[in-house]
């Protein structure tokens, strides 16, 4: 490494990335940052060059090497079973945490929303984002949607710690658990929890229907939100839109040793090669990075140039409007007003100060538990879920069938189609699908099932020649029940 400067990788990824990387990097070198940048290619051309998953084997030595990565958007090819890599980049480094700071710079850009000044704290790696998907009849696909204590825990402490650093006055959780009552429930349980530990700041919960509503018409309602990954995905982008455009907004993707920067939106191969792009939302992100480096000078000479060049109307086209923008620039044009005004502040805009410490993000902090030391639980299986592929006849013929397989202290206790109760006294009009869950449990007197019984069930499933293509096993926890109910059962 050269002295005095920090290591980071770099890359250019994909449609406008080259473009934005281009014009992020000059402004960085002007303004003063002191960076030993290492190179890497990840991204489409990888993907099509054989490589599935769209990173070399180099390229993640380089970034467990210098622990920065300043990264551009990428295109994940559409079909072909490739992952995301920016999903897989940010699980397998462990960025758990996924800051988007979205800021509205009324009335130099136009917004309904003036007064907008929050923080999305988005879950990184859980959710349905585990990526676990299968086709299971012809008719139906399933997406696993994972949500952990650990993972909770570890993203909504770092919300109120970021509140706390931030001198933030409240935390918002949005869930949908009304409806997913154990995966979005722990959410927020976990997230009450954790919110009684900081006494000095705000909580509130919204279900995310009406979160998002309120999100979009009274923004400056709300300050830090935490929420699971799907979510703040999409409400990340919602923000950063109805703040002036999402080419606006940066994102910094925090885990235990490691961090990666980058623009909140993607590709754009719409715009890609025109020289249109607005490079700002990359540039907020290496600003995170300046301040995550402690070069929080360059951070706050760039950052403020960048406010100046705003407030002097210099705009890219997404932001341009007439009347209100003066000159409508290009991204190289762009990114040259900006170096033109490092050293001077906005008149109007606030300008920011990084030199007071608090500005940069806060180390994860975990509780005991998310260390692994879960408290002990007394788990006991009380039943099993068989999920078959089944086109043969009504839930009726169905139930009959099982019925004649009950024995060995299992019973059957209701079949299900997408999760709504068609046996036993289901309805006429419920409209079936050729995936049912079939639910055994413990005949009456015992409570407890084994695995052997489950082995000798699917057994005798298999002699009836049906086909079964999971099972999941019912436990209590505690004596709680670790499983949903039928609908309507
Ligand atoms: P997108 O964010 O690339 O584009 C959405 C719209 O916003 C387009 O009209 C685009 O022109 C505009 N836009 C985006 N960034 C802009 C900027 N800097 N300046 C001006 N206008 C801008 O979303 P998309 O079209 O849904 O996705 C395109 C590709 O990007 C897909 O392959 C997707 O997988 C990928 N993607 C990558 C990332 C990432 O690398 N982090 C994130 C999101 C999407």
């Amino acid at each position: 490494m050269n002295k005095g400067k920090s290591a980071i990788t770099v890359a250019y990824g994909d449609g406008i990335g080259p473009e934005i990387m281009a014009a992020t990097l000059e402004i960085l070198e002007k303004g003063g940052a002191r960076l030993d940048i290492e190179t890497i290619e990840i991204g489409e051309r990888v993907y099509l060059s054989g490589n599935t998953a769209g990173i070399s084997a180099e390229a993640w030595e380089s970034l467990r090497r210098t622990r920065v990565f300043l990264k551009a958007p990428i295109t994940t090819p559409q079909g072909g079973g490739y992952k995301s890599l920016n999903v897989t980049v940010r699980k397998t480094l462990g960025l758990f945490a996924n800051v988007r700071p979205c800021v509205s710079y009324a009335p130099f850009v136009d917004t309904r929303h003036p007064n907008m000044d929050l923080v999305i704290i988005r879950e990184n790696e859980e959710d349905l984002y585990a990526g676990i998907e299968h086709r299971q009849t012809s008719q139906v696909y399933q997406c696993l949607k994972l949500i952990t204590r650990p993972g909770c825990e570890k993203i909504i402490r770092y919300g109120f710690e970021y509140a706390r650093r931030h001198n933030r006055r409240k935390v918002t959780c949005f869930t949908k658990d009304n409806i997913m009552k154990m995966t979005d429930g722990l959410f927020h349980k976990v997230f009450d929890e954790v919110a009684a530990e900081y006494p000095d700041i705000e909580n509130e919960h919204w279900i995310v229907d009406i979160g998002s509503a309120k999100l979009s018409d009274t923004p400056g309602d709300f300050d830090v939100i935490v929420l699971p990954n799907l979510y703040g995905d999409i409400l990340s982008d919602v923000a950063a839109q109805i703040a002036g455009s999402v080419g606006l907004a940066g994102s910094a993707n925090i885990g235990d040793n490691i961090a990666m920067f980058e623009a909140i939106h993607g590709s754009a191969p719409n715009i890609a090669g025109r020289n249109e792009a607005n490079p700002s939302g990359l540039l907020h992100g290496a600003i995170m990075m300046l301040v995550h480096l402690n070069q929080t000078k360059a951070a706050e000479t760039i950052h403020n140039a960048w406010l100046k060049t705003i407030e002097d109307g210099i705009h890219t086209a997404d932001i341009f409007k007439k009347g209100l923008s003066r000159k409508a620039a290009g991204t190289r044009e762009f990114a040259a007003a900006v170096i033109e005004r490092l050293g001077e502040k906005p008149n109007r805009l606030k300008a920011v100060s990084y030199s007071a410490g608090n500005a940069k993000l806060p180390q994860p902090v975990f509780a005991a538990e998310t260390n692994g030391r879960a408290k002990k639980e007394k788990k006991e299986m009380v039943g099993v879920d068989i999920f078959l592929d089944w086109k043969a006849g009504s839930p009726n013929d169905l139930g009959n069938l099982l019925e004649q397989i009950e024995g060995d202290g299992v019973k059957l206790q209701m079949i299900t189609n997408r999760g709504v109760k068609v046996y036993p006294d289901g309805f006429p009009e419920t409209f079936c699908t050729d995936h049912w869950r079939c639910r055994f449990v413990a005949r009456n007197g015992d409570k407890i099932v084994r695995h052997p019984q489950i082995i000798d069930l699917l057994g005798r499933v298999n002699d009836l020649g049906l086909d079964f293509i999971k099972m999941e096993t019912l436990c209590e926890f505690d004596g709680e029940k670790g499983y949903s109910l039928g609908q309507g059962q």
